[in-house]
């Protein structure tokens, strides 16, 4: 399970973050100071973290962040009230994976996690699939039919991307749209059709995905 460790001093902006990362399925913990933020961080081990850069105590994000390069390679999303360049690249240049400047919407934060989470695992798993001249290749974000690129909008792209990954499983319309769109899209799940014709009719016989009756889709 995802584990997330959010270190802010202002509760509501905590408690908000927290909410929205649960109904992710994450486990959330937060902390209100740099100080125990490390140390949440060191003992839980977490998959990500959301580090404030104005933090009370001796130790603000940026030092949270020195900290914990020391020995971690945990990706690190900044929050920063401050908008200005100067946060924003000492922020990247110490080794965060992005960062967001305050007001920020809860979703955004999400996705960005969830894309920075996304980018982590793509190293482990396998990035490329072959179906006969068809191969999909997600490291490069490109799909060729004989070494022709074929393009596809996003939405198909993201949609062939969940596909790739669970492979010879049975996808309901409703999890392709989840983990395709995000969870926070609200719609007619039907919509999912829509994108596999324009999938088949672009990528052609050779992509082997089946539809199953009442269920949804499996690739492979
Ligand atoms: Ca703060």
């Amino acid at each position: 399970m995802t584990a997330i460790v959010v270190v802010e001093d202002e509760p509501d902006i905590g408690d908000l973050l927290a909410l929205y990362c649960r109904r992710e399925g994450w486990t959330v913990h937060v902390s209100g100071d740099g100080r125990s933020g490390l140390e949440a961080i060191r003992s839980r081990e977490p998959d990500f973290v959301v580090l404030d850069v104005g933090l009370p105590g001796d130790m603000n994000g940026f030092d949270v962040c020195r900290e914990l390069r020391q020995t971690s390679d945990v990706p690190v999303l900044f929050l920063t009230a401050r908008d200005d360049e100067v946060d924003r690249i000492l922020g990247l240049e110490m080794g965060a994976d992005d960062y967001v400047t305050k007001p920020f919407s809860p979703r955004e934060i999400v996705a960005r996690i969830k894309a920075v989470l996304r980018r982590g695992r793509a190293e482990t798993t396998p990035t490329r699939a072959g179906f006969g001249p068809l191969v999909v290749d997600l490291a490069r974000h490109q799909a060729t039919i004989d070494d022709r690129e074929v393009p596809l909008a996003s939405q198909e792209w993201a949609l062939l991307e969940t596909l790739v990954n669970n492979q010879g499983m049975v996808l309901s319309r409703q999890q392709l749209l989840d983990s395709a769109w995000g969870a926070e899209w609200i719609g007619d799940p039907r919509t999912v059709d829509v994108h596999v014709r324009q999938l088949r009719r672009k990528l052609g016989p050779d992509l082997p995905l089946a539809t199953v009756r009442g269920i949804g889709y499996r690739l492979g």
